[in-house]
């Protein structure tokens, strides 16, 4: 029984990184299996970008915006958006290794489809 922290490292194998899942809801060809609210598309029909609503959301956007206020604290019901953004159509990217160019790509759209 490991009695310090480092004796619970347990080494894995790398996993093999594919860029596309067949059952991944956010892989291209599997759009069928979310609604979406945004896409950038490519010039051949595909998506760069796909901004779609989140299964477990904490805001909403049905809600009425009611809001209180008692004395020095302001409330407002849980109205917003809380979308989902699928940043690349690759499926074996994170945000962490993206190139630059993918990166701001993503960033513009949505801070062009947010000021709309
Ligand atoms: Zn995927």
């Amino acid at each position: 029984m490991p009695s310090a922290p480092e004796q619970l490292i347990v080494h894995r194998e790398p996993r093999t990184q594919v860029s596309h899942s067949p059952n991944c809801p956010f892989c291209p060809g599997n759009e069928d299996q979310t609604p979406e609210v945004l896409r950038l598309p490519n010039s051949d029909g595909t998506w760069r970008v796909r901004v779609i609503p989140n299964k477990f959301a904490a805001l909403a956007r049905e809600v009425p915006p009611a809001r209180t206020i008692h004395r020095s604290r302001r409330t407002i019901q849980g109205f917003g958006v809380h979308d989902v953004i699928v940043e690349t159509p690759d499926h074996s990217q994170s945000m962490a290794l993206m190139s630059t160019a993918t990166w701001q790509t993503c960033y513009a759209f949505i801070r062009l489809a947010t000021m709309s």
